[in-house]
């Protein structure tokens, strides 16, 4: 009844829509087409009644799917921060899936808790982080912040010999958290979610880049939770690590630092200056999925408070057998979890230090390189580009909203909106291994051609009565 293991012509059909897939991916529309996206009408339908043909599912995900996904391996996405994928990589995962391997417990999966003890030495060695930090590998940064924040909470309330597992918020003593104007929208939710009440935080003021000014930070003490930036999500700044880390570790506050795609900036020696001083640090919340190119689902909390840690994430049950070895479960909320280390591992292994190094320094460099080239064509480019964030602007909102929707539906290149001090922008992510010099260099041309087409439609509506030609009166301002 059911289709075997052993018949791999399911397999071989996948592979191939695949391969097709990758061989195409680089040329079609970067966003999919509206007919792609209406076609997706063809999943509306209701559950099957019964087992069907396994050929025809993949069939089906395939010819509606395939076209209607976004092309992110292609070279030319720039949206959101969201990175590509190393081929070693993605195979590696194709290997793992195979084996279908649970990582909660060495007991489960050897191999898996092997890969993790190892990557986790790699992790400490290329982001130059102490010996006593311990990973917990999980899906994602929004996840390893929410860890290490509930590992700085146990701490903290531990010396103050407070059980918070245990006792719970009634009664207890006062915590402080503190962040940044910029931090990001995870940190405020995993604040939301450890119970500390968003109303409960101090806010810190930032400067132009979007970075906590030191002088801005109230006195620190042991009952404070800190959470800083390294790499904020539009401008790419990140906090002055060094000076703050340093305050708060002779405080003796915690510091968290989310680091989501910029704390790799620590494996590259052009960049490493971006995250000098952060090894005082408690805890640092980083993606493998983003800025180092491994496939989705690939987060990783750095603690170098063990104890804490495992306390604040641990769970227990009669028929758990803890062993001399690494239970990965004891590192993160989840009990069952596939072992995505692999894929992480995968891309250390090939890479090695200066591969990480070439890849993350390369990304800053293409990201210089769409940052002059638009400059040269007379956008403006509101951020100092540290990183592989650019924040591109037209000569006003509207025209820079018009130029983006024109982009977008180009299928040359995406790239997202944000708002910057007041400001539309279309924010340029640099983000894949795959995007080449070429590839900035086409997109700089598909950014022309929008921004005309942009004003060419404005003098159109002009000539209609809609609005005057410099479009600054489309949204009523
Ligand atoms: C992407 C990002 C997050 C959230 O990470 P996910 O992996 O999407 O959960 C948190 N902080 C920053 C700065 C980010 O860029």
């Amino acid at each position: 009844m059911f289709l075997e293991m052993e018949s791999k012509d399911i397999f071989r059909q996948a592979q191939q829509h695949a391969f097709g897939y990758a061989d195409g991916v680089r040329e079609r529309h970067v966003f999919p087409t509206p007919e792609a996206i209406a076609d997706l009408e063809q999943f509306t339908e209701r559950l099957p009644g019964s087992i069907g043909n396994a050929g025809d599912v993949i069939e089906q995900l395939h010819r509606y799917g395939s076209p209607a996904s976004v092309a992110q391996t292609g070279g030319r996405y720039f949206g959101f921060v969201n990175g590509g994928t190393l081929p070693v990589s993605l195979a590696a995962r194709w290997l793992g899936d195979f084996w279908d391997q649970n990582s909660a417990l060495h007991v489960m999966s050897p191999v898996a808790a092997k890969l993790e003890e190892i990557t986790e030495g790699w992790l400490r060695e290329l982001l130059g982080l102490p010996e006593q930090v311990v990973a917990g590998f999980v899906s994602g940064t929004s996840m390893s912040i929410f860890c290490g924040l509930a590992a700085a909470r146990y701490r903290i309330f531990q010396n103050k010999n407070w059980d918070i597992n245990q006792r719970g918020f009634r009664g207890a003593p006062p915590v402080r958290i503190i962040t940044g104007r910029h931090a990001h929208g995870t940190v405020v939710k995993a604040i939301s979610l450890l119970g500390f009440g968003t109303d409960n935080i101090e806010w810190i003021d930032c400067d132009d880049q979007g970075r906590i000014i030191p002088s801005a930070l109230p006195e620190l003490d042991d009952s404070t939770i800190l959470i800083l930036q390294a790499g904020n999500v539009s401008s790419g700044a990140f906090d002055p690590l060094e000076e703050i880390c340093d305050r708060a570790s002779k405080a003796k506050a915690w510091v968290h630092v989310d680091g989501a795609f910029g704390l790799w900036a620590a494996a590259s020696s052009e960049l490493a200056h971006l995250t000098r001083g952060m090894g005082k640090a408690n805890s640092f919340s980083v993606d493998a999925h983003k800025t180092l190119n491994t496939p989705y689902d690939s987060g990783i909390v750095l603690c170098s408070d063990k104890e804490a840690l495992i306390n604040a994430l641990q769970a227990s049950g009669s028929y758990i057998s803890y062993s001399e070895n690494r239970d990965g479960m004891l590192l993160t909320p989840e009990m069952s979890r596939r072992a995505r280390v692999i894929e992480l591992w995968a891309a250390l292994k090939y890479l090695g230090k200066a591969g990480v190094d070439e890849l993350i320094t390369q990304l800053h460099k293409r990201a210089l390189q769409i940052a002059e080239e638009l400059r040269a064509e007379n956008f403006t480019i509101l951020n100092d580009v540290v990183f592989n964030q650019v924040l591109v602007a037209c000569d006003n909102d509207t025209l820079t909203n018009q130029t983006m929707s024109h982009i977008q539906a180009s299928g040359e290149c995406w790239a997202g909106g944000a708002n910057w001090k007041g400001r539309s922008v279309i924010r340029v992510s640099v983000c894949s291994w795959a995007t080449t010099k070429e590839d900035i260099s086409r997109t700089t041309r598909a950014f022309v051609a929008a921004r005309d087409k942009a004003i060419g439609d404005q003098r159109v509506a002009s000539v209609l009565g809609e609005m005057p030609a410099d479009g600054t009166d489309l949204n009523g301002q």
